[in-house]
């Protein structure tokens, strides 16, 4: 018979699976406390459990969702990125970016994935070269945090829904593990804390509005006309500009809180005072911040949608940046420039996996690489 995966049960769940091993409830209580406040990876760790019940845990279900295949630190140990084995032998990653004094982070940011792949096709994006392989479930996606909290040995204080896939087509799955994150008996994150990015699903934005979660959106912009956002975020072709700000106004609205809008910077496709000008104006009326990121290269350039060439894009150059960051700071909202940490490991979404998968994709080929 095949394991009960435990990892993404919550508590009801996790109690009816333990009654009808003949255990009583409290034993779902002191495992949920086990398996998500402390990480525990195996039933072996649970010392709450005789050795007995450990065994025919081990025997019905298995608790580890991930093996790490890959671990990576930044030069300036400010970024590590992990890739992770699923069970299906898929991987996915996640990526911990420490903020704060040298030497002194206080906050540690888990970037982690959805789906593994994406179906978007977002033109700058690592992820979009491999299509969707499959959602990820709700224990994979928690397991993320659980995983790099032991393997870093750093806490983790805030996360961001940013790394793989588009976590509104993984909804169901995602709210269930944003939850149990957000548990105070399990790894007790702050809902603020916890900021869901979207390329732009209009009517997943405002499912998720009506149903009035805490936890934050995020917005991927990258561009301020019709377009330009067509050709580098073919999504916007079913969910133009003017009704996905008009989306993100009426969560800040009933949410009460901010949204983040985050803008990708492409030398010369969307870099121009022009687009920082009308950046400043479409974003003007919703209360926001904005997050202004210069691009981090990727190895394979993308075919642009509807034309033959190639566009290999390029970060722009530290001069444009700066004028574009002045430019839209004369607004009334918050606008701050991110650059990317870990330059040098890989850390953009998909980066990891994409030159993991080379040399088998190469293989199946006969090509050396
Ligand atoms: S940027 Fe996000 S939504 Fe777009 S292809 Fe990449 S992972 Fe998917």
């Amino acid at each position: 018979m095949p394991k009960q995966h435990l990892k993404g049960l919550d508590r009801d769940e996790l109690t009816a699976f333990m009654v009808g091993l003949g255990e009583q409830p409290f034993r779902a209580k002191q495992l949920f406390r086990w398996m998500y406040g402390r990480a525990a990876q195996d039933f072996d760790e649970i010392t709450d459990f005789a050795k007995p019940l450990r065994q025919r845990l081990q025997e019905a279900a298995a608790l580890a969702t991930l093996t790490l295949e890959t671990q990576q630190i930044s030069q300036r140990r400010d970024a590590e990125k992990y890739l992770f084995r699923l069970a299906d032998g898929l991987h996915v990653e996640s990526v911990l970016m420490r903020d704060g004094a040298p030497g002194r982070p206080n906050r540690h940011t888990l970037c982690i994935s959805s789906q593994v792949g994406c179906p978007v096709d977002c033109k700058f994006c690592a992820t979009g070269l491999m299509g969707l392989l499959r959602n990820l479930r709700p224990g994979e996606i928690v397991d993320q945090v659980l995983m790099v909290k032991r393997l870093s040995g750093s806490p983790v204080t805030n996360v961001v829904v940013m790394g793989m896939g588009e976590p509104l087509l993984n909804y169901d799955a995602l709210l269930k593990a944003c939850y149990l994150l957000a548990d105070d008996e399990g790894p007790n994150l702050a809902q603020r804390r916890l900021v869901i990015s979207t390329s732009g699903l209009v009517p997943k934005i405002e499912r998720f509005t009506q149903e009035g979660h805490k936890f934050r959106l995020a917005i991927s912009l990258n561009a301020t006309t019709d377009e330009v956002r067509n050709q580098i975020m073919p999504i916007n072709r079913k969910y133009p500009i003017a009704a996905l700000l008009q989306a993100a106004r009426e969560y800040t609205r009933q949410a009460k809180q901010r949204i983040t809008f985050e803008y990708i910077l492409l030398d010369g496709v969307n870099d121009s005072p022009a687009d920082a000008e009308r950046l400043k104006n479409l974003t003007r009326p919703i209360p926001c911040k904005i997050n202004l990121i210069p691009y981090n290269p990727i190895a394979e350039p993308h075919a642009v949608a509807g034309g033959d060439s190639l566009l290999a894009f390029r970060r722009p150059s530290f001069e444009r940046i700066e004028a574009f960051l002045a430019a839209v700071r004369t607004g009334p909202n918050t606008v701050t420039l991110r650059w990317s940490k870990g330059d040098d490991i890989d850390a953009a979404c998909g980066q990891l996996w994409t030159k993991a998968q080379k040399p088998i994709r190469a293989e199946k080929k006969g090509i050396v690489i």
